[in-house]
């Protein structure tokens, strides 16, 4: 067997202690005589799976207890009408962030359901960077102020909050989630779409503050009010089984493999410095994302020469570093470098890069 290192933006990399896990348990799971796949969500057994991924997250993220935790599914684009449809329903205003395509997207979602004021955006720099902002503009009766903590197209991170006061943060944090500890208590609401970080796609993780939750806006589908996914603990209907129970495997590899997030953030800053070290002395590559605003999940950089890019991203498939085209708004490369890349695949990686270089440079 040989295994390739994807450097895919989502769906992405699985720990293969997970994926060997879940091959272990495929046709048998815990003696059941069946797989996770195929049981009823309502059974005795699948109950135990979806508690403990709840109780998994919370003890890996240290969610507060006034703090809810849905499963759900639609990915992080519906929460962008969810959010608005459940919480824009006191001044009907909301702050906009635009700090790349998700948060684009965001914004105008959120503009079917109420008032919303783009308060910053770095689209004037190709979202290089993330823009600063003047707190005199915050709307002070705003509904939630949104942002999308990392940029996953463009290879930026939110790394200071904005200060919002009393109007509650709202956060994608789909590229992001587990990746480092972050302190919930600072948020209205968090949300992500499961698949770059968590587990394989279809399931979409909500954190929201329970007092923020109250009656939607008139006309919201009974599927896109929290209240009601709240009261029924994530089984108004049938949930993502597999993803779920998937995401309890990759928690348990955070919790015990890694010993949690302060070690995961380690490891994640270590792989990063790995490519950002190198880009910076390097002649022929350039990092795209200013440095203040790196992430240390997607890594964009350029060659400058759309013909030298092509070419390193064709050799780079033969040698077995795949998904790392970037994408078709910034050009180049992106490595996606989640929590299951290992750092052998970034030190690879590099050594791969020099080589081209010098052939190339
Ligand atoms: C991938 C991604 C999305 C879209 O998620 P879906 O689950 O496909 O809807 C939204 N926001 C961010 C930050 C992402 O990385």
């Amino acid at each position: 067997m040989s295994r390739v290192y994807n450097f895919s933006a989502g769906p992405s990399m699985l720990p293969e202690s997970v994926l060997s896990k879940a091959a272990s348990e495929m046709l048998d799971y815990e003696g059941s005589g069946q797989s996770v796949m195929e049981m009823s969500h309502r059974s005795k057994v699948y109950d135990k799976i979806i508690k403990d991924a709840e109780a998994l997250l919370r003890e890996v993220m240290q969610i507060p207890d006034n703090y809810k935790v849905l499963f759900l599914q639609g990915g992080a684009s519906s929460q962008f009408a969810m959010v608005p449809m459940n919480l824009m329903t006191k001044s009907g205003k909301a702050d906009y962030v635009v700090s790349g395509q998700f948060s684009g997207k965001a914004y105008k979602e959120a503009q079917r359901y109420g008032d919303c004021k783009l308060i910053a955006t770095s689209k004037d720099v190709n979202f290089s960077r993330i823009p600063d902002l003047d707190p005199e503009t915050f709307t002070p009766d705003a509904d939630y102020f949104h942002i999308c903590m990392n940029n996953t197209i463009y290879g930026t991170c939110w790394n200071t909050l904005p200060e919002t006061g009393n109007v509650p943060l709202v956060a994608d944090i789909s590229s992001c989630i587990l990746s480092k500890p972050i302190d919930v208590s600072k948020f209205g609401l968090l949300y992500a779409g499961a698949q770059k970080n968590m587990a394989p796609a279809g399931l979409t993780v909500v954190i929201v503050r329970e007092d923020l939750v109250g009656e939607p806006m008139k006309g919201t589908p009974t599927m896109f009010n929290y209240g009601e996914h709240i009261n029924a603990e994530s089984m108004y209907n049938t949930p993502p089984c597999y993803s779920i129970y998937m995401c309890k495997l990759v928690l348990e590899w955070i919790k015990n493999e890694i010993g949690g997030l302060e070690n995961m953030e380690k490891i994640n800053v270590n792989k990063a410095n790995i490519l950002y070290d190198y880009l910076d002395n390097s002649k022929l590559f350039k990092p795209c994302a200013e440095k203040a605003s790196r992430s240390i999940m997607n890594v964009t950089f350029v060659t400058g020469n759309p013909e030298l890019d092509d070419k390193f991203v064709k050799e780079c498939t033969k040698r077995g570093f795949v998904n790392i085209k970037g994408h078709r708004s910034v050009g180049g490369m992106r490595a996606s470098i989640y929590n299951a890349m290992p750092t052998e695949g970034i030190e690879k990686l590099v050594e791969f890069m020099a080589e081209f270089e010098k052939e190339n440079g």
